[in-house]
Protein backbone atom coordinates (compact mmCIF):
# COMPACT_ATOMS: atom_id res chain seq x y z
CA UNK A 1 0.00 0.00 0.00
CA UNK A 2 2.84 2.16 0.61
CA UNK A 3 6.80 1.77 -0.43
CA UNK A 4 7.91 4.87 -0.13
CA UNK A 5 10.83 6.13 1.94
CA UNK A 6 9.72 9.73 1.73
CA UNK A 7 8.72 11.60 5.19
CA UNK A 8 5.59 11.35 6.29
CA UNK A 9 3.09 13.93 7.06
CA UNK A 10 3.09 14.46 10.50
CA UNK A 11 0.43 15.89 12.55
CA UNK A 12 2.21 19.19 12.95
CA UNK A 13 3.06 19.62 9.26
CA UNK A 14 0.40 22.45 8.55
CA UNK A 15 2.46 23.44 5.21
CA UNK A 16 1.09 20.41 3.55
CA UNK A 17 -1.95 20.29 1.54
CA UNK A 18 -4.04 18.17 0.46
CA UNK A 19 -6.79 17.76 -2.86
CA UNK A 20 -9.79 15.06 -2.35
CA UNK A 21 -11.76 14.72 -5.35
CA UNK A 22 -15.60 13.58 -4.20
CA UNK A 23 -16.91 14.63 -0.86
CA UNK A 24 -19.03 11.42 -0.63
CA UNK A 25 -18.99 9.53 2.49
CA UNK A 26 -14.66 8.11 1.61
CA UNK A 27 -13.72 11.79 1.13
CA UNK A 28 -15.77 13.29 4.29
CA UNK A 29 -14.32 10.89 6.48
CA UNK A 30 -10.60 11.26 4.73
CA UNK A 31 -11.30 15.36 5.55
CA UNK A 32 -12.46 14.93 8.96
CA UNK A 33 -9.08 12.53 9.96
CA UNK A 34 -6.59 14.80 7.98
CA UNK A 35 -7.70 18.25 9.21
CA UNK A 36 -7.79 16.56 12.78
CA UNK A 37 -4.22 16.23 12.36
CA UNK A 38 -3.59 19.62 11.22
CA UNK A 39 -3.57 18.90 7.61
CA UNK A 40 -4.97 21.47 4.92
CA UNK A 41 -7.82 19.84 2.66
CA UNK A 42 -9.46 21.21 0.21
CA UNK A 43 -12.53 18.46 -1.17
CA UNK A 44 -13.87 18.99 -5.23
CA UNK A 45 -16.87 17.46 -5.58
CA UNK A 46 -19.16 17.93 -9.25
CA UNK A 47 -22.46 17.39 -7.36
CA UNK A 48 -24.50 20.28 -5.95
CA UNK A 49 -23.95 19.46 -2.79
CA UNK A 50 -22.26 16.68 -0.52
CA UNK A 51 -22.45 13.11 0.08
CA UNK A 52 -22.40 11.32 -3.25
CA UNK A 53 -24.69 8.50 -2.93
CA UNK A 54 -26.07 9.10 0.21
CA UNK A 55 -28.45 11.39 -1.32
CA UNK A 56 -31.90 12.59 -0.16
CA UNK A 57 -34.14 14.88 -2.97
CA UNK A 58 -37.67 15.87 -3.05
CA UNK A 59 -38.00 18.32 0.01
CA UNK A 60 -41.07 20.00 -1.34
CA UNK A 61 -42.98 16.85 -1.16
CA UNK A 62 -41.73 15.68 2.30
CA UNK A 63 -38.37 14.06 1.03
CA UNK A 64 -37.04 10.69 -0.38
CA UNK A 65 -33.81 9.05 0.29
CA UNK A 66 -33.09 7.93 -3.69
CA UNK A 67 -29.37 6.41 -2.83
CA UNK A 68 -28.43 4.57 0.24
CA UNK A 69 -31.18 3.68 2.72
CA UNK A 70 -29.34 3.23 6.00
CA UNK A 71 -26.39 1.94 7.05
CA UNK A 72 -24.60 -0.89 9.57
CA UNK A 73 -21.86 -0.52 11.89
CA UNK A 74 -20.13 -3.58 12.10
CA UNK A 75 -16.45 -2.46 13.32
CA UNK A 76 -15.58 -1.14 16.49
CA UNK A 77 -13.95 2.29 15.10
CA UNK A 78 -16.93 2.99 13.37
CA UNK A 79 -19.45 2.09 15.22
CA UNK A 80 -17.92 4.20 18.45
CA UNK A 81 -18.22 6.86 15.95
CA UNK A 82 -22.24 6.19 14.83
CA UNK A 83 -22.73 6.14 18.78
CA UNK A 84 -21.53 9.74 18.89
CA UNK A 85 -23.74 10.97 15.82
CA UNK A 86 -26.55 9.11 17.42
CA UNK A 87 -25.77 11.14 20.98
CA UNK A 88 -25.59 14.21 19.00
CA UNK A 89 -29.04 13.69 17.62
CA UNK A 90 -27.87 12.89 13.64
CA UNK A 91 -28.82 9.31 13.36
CA UNK A 92 -31.62 6.76 14.61
CA UNK A 93 -31.08 2.80 15.00
CA UNK A 94 -33.76 0.82 14.03
CA UNK A 95 -33.63 -3.18 13.82
CA UNK A 96 -33.05 -5.38 10.61
CA UNK A 97 -36.13 -6.87 9.44
CA UNK A 98 -34.44 -9.93 8.32
CA UNK A 99 -31.62 -10.40 11.34
CA UNK A 100 -30.41 -9.09 14.71
CA UNK A 101 -28.40 -6.18 13.40
CA UNK A 102 -29.21 -2.38 13.93
CA UNK A 103 -29.23 -0.47 10.93
CA UNK A 104 -28.58 3.51 11.58
CA UNK A 105 -30.91 6.16 9.68
CA UNK A 106 -29.40 9.89 9.59
CA UNK A 107 -32.34 12.29 10.29
CA UNK A 108 -33.78 14.17 8.79
CA UNK A 109 -32.69 12.70 5.75
CA UNK A 110 -30.13 10.35 4.36
CA UNK A 111 -27.86 13.53 3.18
CA UNK A 112 -28.30 15.17 6.29
CA UNK A 113 -25.77 13.40 7.92
CA UNK A 114 -22.81 14.42 5.26
CA UNK A 115 -23.73 18.19 5.17
CA UNK A 116 -23.34 18.42 9.07
CA UNK A 117 -20.08 16.21 8.37
CA UNK A 118 -19.31 18.75 5.99
CA UNK A 119 -19.48 21.97 7.96
CA UNK A 120 -16.33 23.75 8.40
CA UNK A 121 -14.84 21.84 5.83
CA UNK A 122 -13.53 23.72 2.38
CA UNK A 123 -15.59 22.14 -0.05
CA UNK A 124 -16.01 23.31 -3.71
CA UNK A 125 -19.44 21.83 -5.01
CA UNK A 126 -20.40 22.02 -8.53
CA UNK A 127 -17.03 21.61 -9.20
CA UNK A 128 -15.58 17.98 -11.81
CA UNK A 129 -11.91 17.42 -11.79
CA UNK A 130 -11.64 16.80 -15.38
CA UNK A 131 -7.62 16.18 -15.29
CA UNK A 132 -4.96 15.87 -13.01
CA UNK A 133 -1.86 17.80 -13.75
CA UNK A 134 2.00 17.81 -12.34
CA UNK A 135 3.53 21.13 -12.74
CA UNK A 136 6.33 22.62 -10.73
CA UNK A 137 6.67 19.55 -8.42
CA UNK A 138 3.12 19.43 -7.47
CA UNK A 139 -0.30 18.35 -8.51
CA UNK A 140 -2.88 20.66 -9.70
CA UNK A 141 -6.85 19.67 -10.65
CA UNK A 142 -7.66 20.63 -14.02
CA UNK A 143 -11.54 21.50 -13.39
CA UNK A 144 -14.43 21.96 -15.38
CA UNK A 145 -15.08 25.85 -16.58
CA UNK A 146 -12.74 26.78 -13.67
CA UNK A 147 -9.32 27.88 -13.78
CA UNK A 148 -6.73 24.86 -12.65
CA UNK A 149 -6.74 24.52 -8.37
CA UNK A 150 -3.15 23.71 -6.54
CA UNK A 151 -0.94 23.21 -6.25
CA UNK A 152 -1.31 20.81 -3.98
CA UNK A 153 0.85 17.57 -2.46
CA UNK A 154 -1.14 15.13 -2.26
CA UNK A 155 -4.22 14.15 -4.51
CA UNK A 156 -7.07 11.75 -2.80
CA UNK A 157 -9.54 10.53 -5.10
CA UNK A 158 -12.64 8.98 -4.23
CA UNK A 159 -15.10 8.71 -6.94
CA UNK A 160 -16.34 5.16 -8.21
CA UNK A 161 -13.37 3.52 -9.90
CA UNK A 162 -14.22 4.03 -13.35
CA UNK A 163 -14.30 7.85 -12.70
CA UNK A 164 -10.88 7.59 -10.45
CA UNK A 165 -9.29 5.52 -13.10
CA UNK A 166 -10.37 7.86 -15.94
CA UNK A 167 -8.24 10.58 -14.06
CA UNK A 168 -5.60 8.36 -12.91
CA UNK A 169 -4.49 6.50 -16.41
CA UNK A 170 -2.72 9.27 -17.97
CA UNK A 171 -0.13 8.39 -14.91
CA UNK A 172 -0.69 5.12 -14.81
CA UNK A 173 -0.47 4.92 -11.14
CA UNK A 174 -2.92 2.07 -9.50
CA UNK A 175 -4.58 1.18 -13.34
CA UNK A 176 -4.65 -2.58 -12.71
CA UNK A 177 -6.26 -2.47 -8.75
CA UNK A 178 -8.59 -0.05 -10.26
CA UNK A 179 -9.36 -2.36 -13.18
CA UNK A 180 -10.44 -4.95 -10.89
CA UNK A 181 -13.43 -3.25 -8.92
CA UNK A 182 -16.89 -3.81 -10.18
CA UNK A 183 -19.92 -1.86 -9.57
CA UNK A 184 -23.78 -2.25 -10.58
CA UNK A 185 -25.86 0.12 -12.38
CA UNK A 186 -29.41 0.83 -10.31
CA UNK A 187 -32.56 2.99 -11.33
CA UNK A 188 -33.85 3.92 -8.09
CA UNK A 189 -37.63 5.50 -8.36
CA UNK A 190 -39.08 8.30 -5.95
CA UNK A 191 -42.93 7.59 -6.12
CA UNK A 192 -45.76 10.01 -4.66
CA UNK A 193 -48.97 7.97 -4.41
CA UNK A 194 -52.86 8.84 -3.02
CA UNK A 195 -52.93 6.89 0.36
CA UNK A 196 -56.34 5.93 -0.09
CA UNK A 197 -55.04 4.11 -3.23
CA UNK A 198 -51.95 2.12 -1.16
CA UNK A 199 -54.01 0.14 1.47
CA UNK A 200 -52.25 -2.89 0.28
CA UNK A 201 -48.82 -1.49 0.43
CA UNK A 202 -46.89 -3.13 3.31
CA UNK A 203 -46.66 -1.09 6.43
CA UNK A 204 -42.91 -1.45 6.90
CA UNK A 205 -40.32 0.83 6.29
CA UNK A 206 -38.61 -1.65 4.39
CA UNK A 207 -39.99 -4.42 2.19
CA UNK A 208 -37.02 -6.30 0.01
CA UNK A 209 -37.08 -8.93 -2.49
CA UNK A 210 -34.07 -10.01 -3.87
CA UNK A 211 -35.89 -13.03 -6.12
CA UNK A 212 -38.54 -9.88 -7.81
CA UNK A 213 -37.25 -9.45 -11.31
CA UNK A 214 -37.84 -5.62 -11.36
CA UNK A 215 -38.37 -4.09 -8.28
CA UNK A 216 -35.74 -5.63 -5.70
CA UNK A 217 -36.77 -2.81 -2.45
CA UNK A 218 -39.75 -0.76 -1.88
CA UNK A 219 -39.25 1.81 1.00
CA UNK A 220 -41.73 4.22 2.86
CA UNK A 221 -40.46 7.68 3.48
CA UNK A 222 -42.65 8.86 6.03
CA UNK A 223 -42.44 5.65 8.02
CA UNK A 224 -38.83 6.83 8.60
CA UNK A 225 -38.20 7.97 11.90
CA UNK A 226 -37.68 12.03 12.00
CA UNK A 227 -38.99 11.95 8.26
CA UNK A 228 -42.18 14.19 7.14
CA UNK A 229 -45.25 12.09 8.07
CA UNK A 230 -47.40 10.08 5.54
CA UNK A 231 -50.61 12.55 4.57
CA UNK A 232 -52.87 11.95 1.84
CA UNK A 233 -49.74 11.20 -0.23
CA UNK A 234 -47.62 7.97 0.48
CA UNK A 235 -44.13 8.60 -0.62
CA UNK A 236 -41.87 5.47 -2.15
CA UNK A 237 -38.66 4.71 -3.04
CA UNK A 238 -38.20 1.42 -5.38
CA UNK A 239 -34.83 -0.09 -6.45
CA UNK A 240 -35.00 -1.92 -9.61
CA UNK A 241 -32.96 -5.06 -9.49
CA UNK A 242 -29.36 -4.84 -10.90
CA UNK A 243 -30.77 -7.10 -14.19
CA UNK A 244 -33.34 -4.36 -15.00
CA UNK A 245 -31.16 -1.69 -14.20
CA UNK A 246 -28.16 -3.45 -16.65
CA UNK A 247 -30.92 -4.14 -19.21
CA UNK A 248 -32.61 -0.49 -19.53
CA UNK A 249 -29.50 1.59 -18.65
CA UNK A 250 -29.59 3.68 -21.52
CA UNK A 251 -33.30 4.65 -21.64
CA UNK A 252 -34.54 8.18 -20.85
CA UNK A 253 -35.44 8.19 -17.01
CA UNK A 254 -39.08 9.00 -17.69
CA UNK A 255 -39.48 5.66 -19.96
CA UNK A 256 -37.94 3.41 -16.67
CA UNK A 257 -40.40 5.26 -14.59
CA UNK A 258 -43.01 4.68 -16.18
CA UNK A 259 -41.85 0.34 -16.63
CA UNK A 260 -41.40 0.46 -12.76
CA UNK A 261 -45.16 1.90 -11.80
CA UNK A 262 -46.29 -0.39 -13.88
CA UNK A 263 -44.05 -2.97 -11.98
CA UNK A 264 -45.26 -1.80 -8.86
CA UNK A 265 -49.09 -1.88 -10.35
CA UNK A 266 -48.55 -5.67 -11.08
CA UNK A 267 -48.39 -6.48 -7.51
CA UNK A 268 -51.90 -7.76 -6.08
CA UNK A 269 -53.84 -5.23 -4.70
CA UNK A 270 -51.94 -1.94 -6.08
CA UNK A 271 -53.36 -1.93 -9.69
CA UNK A 272 -55.52 0.78 -8.81
CA UNK A 273 -52.59 2.91 -7.25
CA UNK A 274 -52.82 6.56 -7.64
CA UNK A 275 -49.59 7.91 -8.77
CA UNK A 276 -49.33 12.01 -8.19
CA UNK A 277 -45.25 11.52 -8.85
CA UNK A 278 -42.41 9.37 -9.98
CA UNK A 279 -39.09 9.98 -11.00
CA UNK A 280 -36.60 8.01 -12.19
CA UNK A 281 -33.07 8.21 -11.02
CA UNK A 282 -29.85 6.04 -12.86
CA UNK A 283 -27.13 5.42 -10.71
CA UNK A 284 -24.45 4.46 -13.29
CA UNK A 285 -22.32 3.35 -10.50
CA UNK A 286 -24.30 2.14 -7.51
CA UNK A 287 -23.41 -1.02 -5.98
CA UNK A 288 -19.91 -2.32 -5.56
CA UNK A 289 -19.83 -5.89 -6.84
CA UNK A 290 -16.29 -6.78 -6.96
CA UNK A 291 -14.06 -4.49 -4.08
CA UNK A 292 -10.26 -4.61 -4.31
CA UNK A 293 -10.09 -5.77 -0.42
CA UNK A 294 -7.55 -3.54 0.82
CA UNK A 295 -8.68 -0.55 2.87
CA UNK A 296 -7.01 1.89 0.50
CA UNK A 297 -3.87 2.62 -2.08
CA UNK A 298 -1.50 5.38 -1.32
CA UNK A 299 1.70 6.08 -3.23
CA UNK A 300 3.87 8.21 -1.18
CA UNK A 301 6.23 9.16 -3.19
CA UNK A 302 3.47 10.36 -5.92
CA UNK A 303 1.62 12.00 -3.56
CA UNK A 304 -1.51 9.99 -4.91
CA UNK A 305 -4.34 8.24 -3.33
CA UNK A 306 -7.31 6.35 -3.76
CA UNK A 307 -10.38 5.54 -1.45
CA UNK A 308 -13.90 5.04 -1.60
CA UNK A 309 -16.21 2.03 -1.45
CA UNK A 310 -14.54 0.32 -4.01
CA UNK A 311 -11.72 -0.58 -1.85
CA UNK A 312 -13.83 -2.70 0.76
CA UNK A 313 -17.23 -3.35 -0.25
CA UNK A 314 -20.48 -1.72 -1.14
CA UNK A 315 -21.38 0.10 2.26
CA UNK A 316 -21.42 3.45 4.04
CA UNK A 317 -19.29 1.43 6.35
CA UNK A 318 -16.57 0.23 3.99
CA UNK A 319 -16.72 4.07 2.42
CA UNK A 320 -15.86 5.89 5.43
CA UNK A 321 -13.48 2.77 6.54
CA UNK A 322 -11.19 3.62 3.42
CA UNK A 323 -11.76 7.50 4.40
CA UNK A 324 -10.04 7.35 7.15
CA UNK A 325 -7.36 4.68 6.41
CA UNK A 326 -6.29 6.54 3.21
CA UNK A 327 -6.19 9.73 5.82
CA UNK A 328 -4.29 7.69 8.35
CA UNK A 329 -1.87 6.56 5.58
CA UNK A 330 -0.94 9.61 4.53
CA UNK A 331 -0.49 10.81 7.83
CA UNK A 332 1.49 7.68 9.23
C1 LIG B 1 -29.28 3.03 -4.84
C2 LIG B 1 -28.23 2.78 -3.79
C3 LIG B 1 -28.57 2.16 -2.61
C4 LIG B 1 -27.61 1.95 -1.63
N1 LIG B 1 -27.99 1.41 -0.43
C5 LIG B 1 -27.10 1.33 0.58
C6 LIG B 1 -27.52 0.99 1.88
O1 LIG B 1 -28.71 0.82 2.14
N2 LIG B 1 -26.56 0.89 2.85
C7 LIG B 1 -25.23 1.16 2.62
O2 LIG B 1 -24.41 1.08 3.55
N3 LIG B 1 -24.82 1.54 1.39
C8 LIG B 1 -25.72 1.63 0.37
N4 LIG B 1 -25.33 2.06 -0.86
C9 LIG B 1 -23.89 2.25 -1.10
C10 LIG B 1 -23.38 3.55 -0.49
O3 LIG B 1 -24.21 4.62 -0.90
C11 LIG B 1 -21.97 3.77 -0.97
O4 LIG B 1 -21.18 2.63 -0.65
C12 LIG B 1 -21.28 4.98 -0.35
O5 LIG B 1 -22.17 6.07 -0.24
C13 LIG B 1 -20.08 5.32 -1.23
O6 LIG B 1 -19.41 6.46 -0.74
P1 LIG B 1 -18.11 6.97 -1.50
O7 LIG B 1 -17.68 8.21 -0.82
O8 LIG B 1 -17.15 5.86 -1.65
O9 LIG B 1 -18.61 7.30 -3.00
P2 LIG B 1 -19.68 8.37 -3.50
O10 LIG B 1 -20.76 8.54 -2.51
O11 LIG B 1 -20.04 7.96 -4.88
O12 LIG B 1 -18.84 9.72 -3.54
C14 LIG B 1 -17.99 10.01 -4.61
C15 LIG B 1 -18.15 11.47 -4.97
O13 LIG B 1 -17.24 11.79 -6.02
C16 LIG B 1 -17.85 12.78 -6.83
N5 LIG B 1 -17.15 12.76 -8.10
C17 LIG B 1 -17.07 11.77 -9.02
N6 LIG B 1 -16.27 12.12 -10.05
C18 LIG B 1 -15.86 13.38 -9.77
C19 LIG B 1 -15.02 14.29 -10.45
N7 LIG B 1 -14.43 13.99 -11.62
N8 LIG B 1 -14.80 15.52 -9.91
C20 LIG B 1 -15.39 15.87 -8.73
N9 LIG B 1 -16.20 15.03 -8.03
C21 LIG B 1 -16.41 13.81 -8.55
C22 LIG B 1 -19.31 12.36 -6.88
O14 LIG B 1 -20.14 13.46 -7.21
C23 LIG B 1 -19.53 11.84 -5.47
O15 LIG B 1 -20.10 12.83 -4.64
C24 LIG B 1 -26.26 2.32 -1.85
C25 LIG B 1 -25.93 2.97 -3.04
C26 LIG B 1 -26.91 3.21 -3.99
C27 LIG B 1 -26.54 3.98 -5.23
Amino acid sequence: MDGSRHAPIGPKTSTVKVAIVGAGMAGLAAARVLVDRGVRVVLFDKGRGVGGRCASRGRDLGGFDHGAQRFSARSQRFASLVHGWAAEGHVVPIRAPRDEETWWLPTPSMNALPVRLAAGLEVRSSTRARALVRRDRAWWLGLEGAPDAGPFDVVVLTPPAPQSLALLAPHGVFVDALETIRLAPCWALTLACDASSATALSDAIFTEDDADPVITLLAREGRKPGRAAEGPLVRLVLYASTAFSTEHLERDAEDVARRLVLALQARDGLEALRVRFAHAHRWRFARVSRALGEPCLFDRSRGLGVAGDGLLGPRIEAAWTSGEAIADAITS
